[in-house]
């Protein structure tokens, strides 16, 4: 049996000033000291980063990027490079979040790039799964998902791929305040985690984690985190505030 760690990422958007961080940071991490059977991850605007490793440094907390480019360095003005994370001190990257996928016109290719740029400079990537699409055949929305898994993890070998985290994210369930039940999340994220094993094998597709995100709260998270397959959750709203945000690292453990 293989025991997955526990993770709880908070996924700040684009809500939080570089004033309001270090407070955050001092609340989550005053509760959380000495606690480590959760695996903490606290993910920011690209401005705020160096600000939010600098307030975890004595923490057990994880700072994560948003966002990251493939390319390592030169002409891409406004981008961030992969590099520049990882000389930072930033640990983990969200990639292909629906909101990148649908505002900023993300492809599955690009997401793929981005998941091999991210391990080369040794953060973890946190690869977004949406859902996006709207079909009246359970067979299209199972392909739908399943080829996102498939596309975004090409070239990416079993030793990298249980060292990634996979995040099932219903565009539906995003901020609207109406969670996927527990039940059908678990029944996505087997699907996942049945795609992974086709593509890794079980022993391989056991050790990966993957999370539920969308409109997680102290309410729901017990329920999700309870399913088999649901090993964390990825949280925008409900972490905006520290107390939520340690409340749902609580009801992970
Ligand atoms: P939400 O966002 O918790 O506000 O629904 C989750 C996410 O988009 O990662």
């Amino acid at each position: 049996m293989t025991t997955r760690k526990p993770l709880v990422v908070a996924n700040w958007k684009m809500n939080k000033l570089p004033s309001e961080t270090k407070e955050y940071i001092e609340k989550v991490q005053v509760t959380l000291a000495g606690q480590d059977d959760v695996e903490t991850v606290l993910a920011g605007q690209d401005v705020l980063l160096s600000k939010m490793v600098k307030a975890a440094r004595e923490s057990t907390i994880a700072i994560g990027a948003e966002n990251v480019y493939w390319q390592e360095r030169g002409a891409y003005t406004g981008e961030t490079s992969p590099a520049a994370l990882e000389d930072l001190g930033v640990a983990y990257v969200i990639i292909g979040h629906s909101e990148r996928r649908n505002y900023f016109r993300e492809t599955d290719e690009m997401v793929n790039l981005k998941a091999l740029a991210a391990i080369q400079h040794h953060l973890v990537p946190i690869i977004a799964i949406d859902e996006a699409i709207v079909t009246e055949s359970e067979g299209d929305h199972v392909h739908w998902v399943v080829n996102q898994v498939i596309e975004s993890l090409e070239g990416i070998s079993a030793p990298d791929v249980v060292k990634l985290v996979l995040a099932y994210e219903p565009t539906a369930a995003i901020g609207s305040g109406q969670a996927m039940t527990p039940e059908l999340a678990q029944f996505s994220l087997r699907r996942i985690r049945l795609t992974l094993a086709d593509m890794y094998g079980w022993e391989i597709a056991n050790q990966v984690r993957i999370m539920y995100g969308g409109s997680v709260k102290p309410t729901n998270a017990f329920e999700l985190m309870r399913q088999p397959d649901i090993d964390g959750v990825l949280v925008g709203d409900a972490a905006l505030d520290p107390s939520t945000f340690v409340e749902l690292v609580q009801l992970a453990r």
